[in-house]
C-alpha cells in the first residue's frame, strides 16, 4: 500500500491545495493531509484545531484521505504513519527552490527513507495562496474564487462569533 503525507499549513485550504489533494488521491493509495504549525508563518488565523475541523469535513466521504493534524516536523509525521512519500505542490521558481531545500533535509532527517514528489499546480490554481486569502479577507473583498463555499461559511462563521 503506497501511502503519502501532503504536509502544509492550510491557514486556510485553497483550491490550488486541494487540487493537489485530489491528484495524491489518484497517484496513491492512502493520502495523509498533516496540518503542520510553519514556525516561518506567523500570521494565523485559524488554530490547528479549527483548520483540522474544516479539512476533515471536506473529506469526510472520501476513504482514502485522512485529515491529521500535529506539532511534529512533516519527517517525523510521515515515519509514524509509515508514509513512503511527502507530496509538495510547486506553483512558480521560488516554490522550487524552497521546496528543493526542503526535500534535502527531509532526506536527510529521515535518513532517505521518506522522498518527496512534487505535482505541479494547474495554470488556474498557479496564483493562488493561503497569504492571498488572507489578504482578500482582510480586505473585506470576497476570495469565493479561491476557496470551497464550505470554508468561506466557516470564516464568515468566526468572523461572526469574533464580532458577538
Ligand atoms: P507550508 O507552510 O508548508 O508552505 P502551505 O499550506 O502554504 O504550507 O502549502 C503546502 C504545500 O502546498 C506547499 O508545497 C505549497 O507549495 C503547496 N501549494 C500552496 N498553494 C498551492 C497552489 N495554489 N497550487 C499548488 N500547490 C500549492
Amino acid at each position: 500500500m503506497k501511502r503519502v503525507l501532503y504536509p502544509g499549513s492550510f491557514d486556510p485550504i485553497t483550491k490550488g491545495h486541494m487540487n493537489i489533494i485530489e491528484e495524491a488521491s489518484y497517484l496513491f493509495d492512502e493520502v495523509i493531509v498533516g496540518i503542520l504549525e510553519n514556525s516561518m508563518k506567523k500570521n494565523k488565523m485559524f488554530t490547528l484545531e479549527e483548520r483540522l475541523e474544516m479539512i476533515d469535513e471536506l473529506y469526510k466521504n472520501n476513504n482514502n484521505i485522512i485529515v491529521i493534524s500535529s506539532t511534529q516536523s512533516a519527517v517525523d509525521v510521515a515515519l509514524e504513519y509509515e508514509c513512503q512519500a511527502i507530496i509538495r505542490g510547486i506553483r512558480n521558481i521560488r516554490d522550487y527552490d524552497y521546496e528543493l531545500a526542503l526535500q534535502e533535509i527531509n532526506r536527510e532527517l529521515s535518513n532517505n527513507e521518506i522522498k518527496t514528489v512534487c505535482l505541479f499546480a494547474k495554470k488556474e490554481y498557479q496564483n493562488i495562496s493561503s497569504t492571498l486569502v488572507k489578504e482578500l479577507l482582510r480586505l473585506e473583498k470576497d476570495p469565493s474564487n479561491y476557496i470551497d463555499p464550505s470554508i468561506k461559511e466557516k470564516i464568515l462563521l468566526k468572523r461572526k462569533q469574533k464580532n458577538e
